[in-house]
Order: C-alpha cells, then structure tokens, then sequence
C-alpha cells in the first residue's frame, strides 16, 4: 500500500518516519518525494478534526493513486481556554518556534504550577479510495513549564513536560518522546487499523 503523508513539517516528519520505521508493509511518501509545488489548503476548519479531514481531502485530488495521511496537531493549554490549539501553528500572528513558547510563557507566567496544565492533541485521517476518512486521535497531557528547557524537537517542546517525566519534550530524545507522544499514539491507532486491514485481505 502507497500513503502520502502530506505534511511539510520538518519535525513531524522526523516523528513519523521514526514511528513508520518498521513499518514495512506500507510505502511512506511525503509532499517533497513529488516534483510538483502544491500551495498548502486554508485550515479553516472548527477543530483538528475537521482540519486534518480537509488537508486529507485537499491533498487527495493530487495523489488519486495513493491513499493520503494528514494530521492536525496542537497545544491546548487551559489556562488559556484551550488556546492555541488549532491555532498552534500561528499563535498571535507568530510562526517562529521560539517566539510562540516565549508568547506562551509570558501568558501564564502568575499561572501556579498546579493551573499550569495541558494537553497535545493530535488527530489524524486516512483517506483512500472510499467517501469517507478514518479518524485516529491521540493526547497526552501534561504542564507547561516556567521557562525553555531543552534543545531537541520542535513547536512547542521546550515548555510541554508530559504526565509522568520531569523533563520537556525538548529535554528527551525523539524515541523517548515518541513514548508519550499524542502522535505516536495517534499514529499507532492508524497502524494497527493498516494492519487489520491486510489482514483481512
Ligand atoms: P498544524 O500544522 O496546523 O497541525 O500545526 C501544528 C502546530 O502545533 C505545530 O506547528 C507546532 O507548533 C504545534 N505542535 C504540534 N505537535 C507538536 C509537538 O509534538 N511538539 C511541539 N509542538 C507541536
């Protein structure tokens, strides 16, 4: 089976390359294994569901041969009613990585460390040949920290420190993060669906 991964994201790349390692019963593309220019869709959608199923669908027409994987991802971090959330990828007019945490910190910088609770959420959809997408969604939650702290990752890894480590995302190596990670969770859901799929056929 042929997917394309459509995302330009170099750090989600990473991510799902690491988890799609082994994974050799599918062939893995992403958006620049291809020699066209596609304009990334408008994400305009209410939620991550409803984004990651409008990337599937946009990104469908170019690859009709090949079933398409998008993914919609944020930080949602209650103090903040939930923001950034869908707006995770252009927090108040900021796309720099360190800018966005930075814009983050000093937000909730009287927030006591027990308010200071988050979740990365994480959906995905595959679109093959039928109408209708398959939804996979992970989360993990967890603190936002009182400063930046590490060098690995991207987005908003260095203050996010998952339930039950003391360390940020940015702190930990990429698999160590993957243990945790709302992606590898998602992820895995839509592994294990493929490889029901095979089975079946
Ligand atoms: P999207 O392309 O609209 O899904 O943007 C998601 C944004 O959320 C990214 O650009 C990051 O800023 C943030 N984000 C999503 N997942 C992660 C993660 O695993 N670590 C850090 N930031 C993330």
């Amino acid at each position: 089976m042929k997917i394309v991964f459509a995302t330009q994201n170099e750090g989600k790349k990473r991510e799902i390359k690491r988890i799609f390692q082994e994974f050799d019963r599918i062939e893995l593309f992403f958006l620049d294994d291809f020699d066209i220019k596609i304009e990334p869709p408008l994400e305009n959608g209410k939620g991550f569901e409803e984004n990651a199923i409008l990337k599937a669908r946009y990104y469908k027409q170019f690859f009709r041969d090949f079933s398409v994987v998008s993914e919609d991802s944020g930080l949602c971090i209650d103090a903040l009613y939930g923001a950034p959330g869908i707006f995770s990828g252009r927090f108040e007019g900021l796309r720099n990585d360190n800018e966005k945490c930075d814009k983050i910190l000093s937000l909730i910088k009287d927030v006591p460390v027990e308010k200071r609770v988050a979740s990365f959420v994480c959906v995905v959809a595959l679109l093959g040949n039928e109408t209708a997408p398959k939804i996979f969604t992970g989360e993990v939650r967890g603190k936002i920290s009182f400063s930046k702290r590490g060098e690995n990752g991207f987005g908003y890894d260095p203050i996010f420190i998952p339930q039950g480590d003391k360390r940020t995302f940015a702190e930990m190596g990429g698999e160590k993060k993957d243990d945790f990670s709302h992606r590898r969770k998602a992820l895995n859901k839509l592994k294990e669906y493929l490889v029901g799929r095979f089975n079946r056929v």
